[in-house]
């Protein structure tokens, strides 16, 4: 029996289910995780509980039944379930406090996009080449034939949108437009969606992108570009920490610019990392830092301030440009 239908049998066999997505959640995680537990109530008639790890971005309030998602730091961490499903959670240590709810559970289930992943579910169902774990999800919905409503065909059309960039990204194959148009024809409206993606900004995120763009420091002939927001800034800016999103890829738009990166203060003198890149492979990078990603758009957390976390980046990314 392949995966996906250890997948099915093991949806059928369980009553208890709970899918997690990914600490700083984005479209892709949370879009797959709804949109999943959705497929799961249409189609089998159970109700899986959903987590959010921390608090729901402001960015994607929008997003359909996400009032219906039960954050970790209330959600009861001594239940067993009988299914635990990880979506578009790279490595385990993105489940943060909730790893022992997801490895404690009966049966595991690992669905995934980054070549990074190692499998840490019994039921590993992860695509390298896919874009996104919507693009992922909507493959198995349409293996094992199963219904979908306007509802969910927006929440995958979110998936995968975002996690192309707005079907920019290299990732963008034929496949992503053939799975956008039947999710189109589900109901999912793509200007609608679009606006609520692209066009709802909270005016302190656009300040706080203007302003990081402003600071940028150039390396190498400008190939490199990067920026440092403190935590200081965030309170300046009265900024909710999804309000960083974003800012990596507008450096990397500038023409000059072959790797990008947002470095940003986090608790306890550590440094988050978002990388990304033209054209070498910053998942490596950040891999070396005990985080993952794709070829072009990758993360970490470094365990050092900002001002010296860039050192160590700066000295890979300049070896790896020059290999
Ligand atoms: P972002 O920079 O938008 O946070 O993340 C870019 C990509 O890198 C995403 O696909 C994300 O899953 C991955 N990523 C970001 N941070 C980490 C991390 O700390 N560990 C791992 N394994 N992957 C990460
Ligand atoms: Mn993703």
């Amino acid at each position: 029996m392949d995966n996906i239908n250890l997948f099915e049998k093991a949806i059928n066999s369980s009553e208890n289910i709970v899918i997690f997505s990914h600490v700083n959640p984005d479209g892709d995680t949370l879009g797959s995780m709804i949109g999943l537990a959705k497929i799961i109530e249409l189609n089998y008639n159970k109700k899986p509980t959903t987590v959010i790890i921390g608090k729901t971005p402001d960015t994607y309030a929008f997003l359909n039944s996400i009032d219906q998602c039960t954050s970790s730091i209330n959600l009861d961490k001594e239940v067993c379930y009988d299914l635990a499903i990880a979506v578009d959670i790279a490595a385990k240590d993105r489940m943060v406090d909730m790893q022992d709810v997801y490895f404690n559970a009966k049966n595991t289930v690992n669905i995934d996009h980054h070549i990074t992943n190692n499998g840490y579910g019994n039921i590993n169902i992860i695509d390298g080449n896919a874009s996104s774990t919507g693009e992922v999800l909507f493959d198995i919905v349409k293996k094992l034939n199963w219904k979908i409503n306007k509802e969910i065909a927006e929440l995958l059309y979110v998936a995968i949108l975002t996690d192309t960039g707005g079907f920019r990204f290299e990732n963008t194959s034929a496949r992503v437009f053939n799975f956008a148009s039947e999710l189109t024809a589900n109901g999912a409206n793509p200007t609608n969606i679009y606006r609520k993606c692209y066009e709802s900004k909270p005016k302190a995120m656009a300040l706080l992108n203007a302003y990081a763009i402003q600071n940028a420091i150039f390396k190498e002939n400008d190939k490199i570009a990067y920026t440092i927001i403190t935590k200081e800034d965030m309170k300046n800016f009265n900024a909710k920490s999804d309000y960083t999103e974003g800012i990596s890829e507008a450096l990397r738009q500038i023409n000059s610019t072959e790797v990008s990166m947002l470095l940003k203060e986090a608790e306890n003198q550590t440094t988050k990392v978002s990388l990304r890149s033209k054209t070498i492979n910053v998942a490596k990078i950040a891999e070396s830092f005990g985080g993952g990603g794709h070829h072009y758009a990758a993360g970490c957390t470094i365990q050092k301030p900002p001002t010296i976390a860039i050192e160590k980046l700066l000295e890979l990314v300049k070896k790896s440009l020059n290999e």
